[in-house]
Parts: C-alpha cells; sequence; structure tokens
C-alpha cells in the first residue's frame, strides 16, 4: 500500500479513497469517498476508462483535499 494522497475526512477523519463507477450509460465517473461516514466528492466524468490521467485524478483529489463546501458531500446532503 502507497501513502494515500487524500487527506482524513473532515466529518469523521477516517481515511478516504477513489471510487470509479459506469453508469447505466457507461459513462465513466471517478470521485473520492470517507470510508467511515460515506462522506463523498461530486463525481467527476471521465470520458472513459482510458482516461487515468494524473491530471484527471488532481482534480478528483483537488475536489477532496480543498474541503469546498460545494464539492464536498456528507452523508445528510446525498
Ligand atoms: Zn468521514
Amino acid at each position: 500500500m502507497t501513502e494515500s494522497p487524500f487527506k482524513p475526512c473532515p466529518f469523521c477523519g477516517d481515511a478516504a479513497f477513489i471510487r470509479t463507477s459506469y453508469d447505466e450509460d457507461e459513462c465513466y465517473w471517478a470521485w473520492v469517498e470517507c470510508k467511515g461516514c460515506g462522506a463523498r466528492t461530486r463525481g467527476h466524468w471521465a470520458s472513459d476508462s482510458s482516461n487515468t490521467c494524473p491530471i484527471f485524478y488532481a482534480e478528483v483529489r483537488d475536489d477532496w483535499n480543498q474541503r469546498s463546501p460545494t464539492h464536498l458531500m456528507n452523508k445528510e446532503s446525498f
């Protein structure tokens, strides 16, 4: 395991990790989610799974690490 690039969760202090998913249209999404309380950033859309470049992941990571309220949701705001 490498050290996480994500800061601890601002809500519960637990570790965060990157999640990725395909939606029903096979669009590829990535976001950062807390493994403790489920707080997460908004999803970032990528055109397809080949978009794994560091810049793309840096955007997702920055959403989490900058803790902007417009980019970060806790469970109650889902
Ligand atoms: Zn949390």
